[in-house]
């Protein structure tokens, strides 16, 4: 188990919550993204990309948007484990995390850099083409200056819109499921 996953444990009781506790091997040959919607105490969205073995993870406040002129303010939390993209159901109240999770987006990502993304983690300016069901297309992660906060942002490409599609799709791309479907 990579050592990266130490906070992600640390922070849970397996006993109690049905989060995957990571350690499997990589299955697909393109890394991979998923996006959570989380009705913790403030709803969010957790952000991940799979970057070096594990998810790489922002709580995204407002949830990503298709409009290239929304800046989303992206907090990075712990690196969960690559099981993780498949979790949905509901971390018991009194747990770290405690709510309703569902699986928003998914699919793969590539890089729109030469650079590894690792790099593009360490630099703070990371440029992607997801790859997912509801979003597609190019996105800038940025981190600013000075901080430990990043915007999530569309780029001006022909998947930009200004469609709301996190009230127009609300449901689960695993099972179709809403946030409010789960107890
Ligand atoms: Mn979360």
């Amino acid at each position: 188990m990579p050592d990266k996953l130490e906070k992600y444990l640390s922070k849970r009781n397996f006993d109690r919550s049905k989060e995957p506790k990571g350690g499997s091997k990589k299955k697909s040959l393109r890394p991979i993204f998923v996006v959570q919607k989380h009705n913790a105490r403030n709803l969010h969205y957790d952000f991940r990309l799979e970057i070096d073995g594990v998810l790489a993870s922002w709580a995204v406040l407002k949830g990503p948007s298709l409009n290239p002129s929304d800046k989303r303010l992206a907090m990075p939390t712990e690196d969960h484990p690559l099981e993780y993209a498949e979790f949905e159901g509901t971390i018991p109240e009194d747990e770290y995390g405690g709510g309703q999770v569902i699986v928003w987006d998914a699919g793969e990502y590539r890089r729109l850099k030469e650079e590894s993304m690792e790099k593009m983690l360490g630099s703070g300016k990371i440029e992607i083409e997801l790859m997912g069901e509801k979003l597609k297309g190019g996105f800038t992660l940025i981190r600013m200056s000075g901080r430990d906060q990043w915007l999530l942002i569309k780029m001006k490409d022909e998947q930009a819109s200004e469609e709301d599609i996190l009230n127009n799709r609300p449901e689960s791309v695993l099972s179709g499921k809403k946030v409010e479907d789960f107890e």
